[in-house]
């Protein structure tokens, strides 16, 4: 008979964290993949061809800096050695970057502008009846009769 365990043992653990991590490898493997069978095989920066084993410094970035962003028509993509990828990143770096706006997100406003529209087909033009209601106010306070001095 065997007892049953509710919690892993250390080589479990160690077994499970290491599929974790084969995982997150596998992922960044696959996107790396896509990117060299849809770009060719040169620097997007200094124009330098890689091929056979100089390939592995050929890198993948991520043109908005997210490294979750992986659209798969590779719109997020840039292939780059490994010294322009540091350049790269220095540069956003130096620029003071800090995951927010500017730099290469202008490169893709589109993506922005959709919710943008969504957002005032939700909510049709506030102001309005932000002046209705103003004006409905307005009648109630000035609710007297008119003044019977005026002509
Ligand atoms: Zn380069
Ligand atoms: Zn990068």
């Amino acid at each position: 008979m065997t007892s049953k365990k509710k919690s892993l043992s250390p080589e479990e653990q160690a077994r499970v964290l290491g599929e974790l991590r084969r995982d997150v490898e596998t992922r960044q493997k696959s996107y790396r993949e896509r990117a060299l069978q849809m770009f060719p095989h040169l620097c997007a920066s200094c124009g330098r061809e890689f091929d056979g084993k100089r390939l592995r410094e050929l890198t993948v970035h991520h043109k908005d800096h997210n490294h979750d962003n992986n659209p798969p028509d590779g719109s997020n993509w840039e292939l780059l050695c490994m010294y322009c990828h540091d350049h790269e990143h220095e540069k956003y770096l130096m620029a003071g970057h800090s995951g927010g706006s500017g730099g290469e997100i202008q490169l893709a406003p589109s993506i922005f502008s959709p919710f943008a529209a969504l957002d005032s087909l939700l909510k049709p033009a506030p102001d309005e009846a932000k002046i209705e209601e103003t004006a409905r106010t307005t009648n109630e306070g000035t609710a007297s009769p008119p003044d019977p001095s005026k002509p």
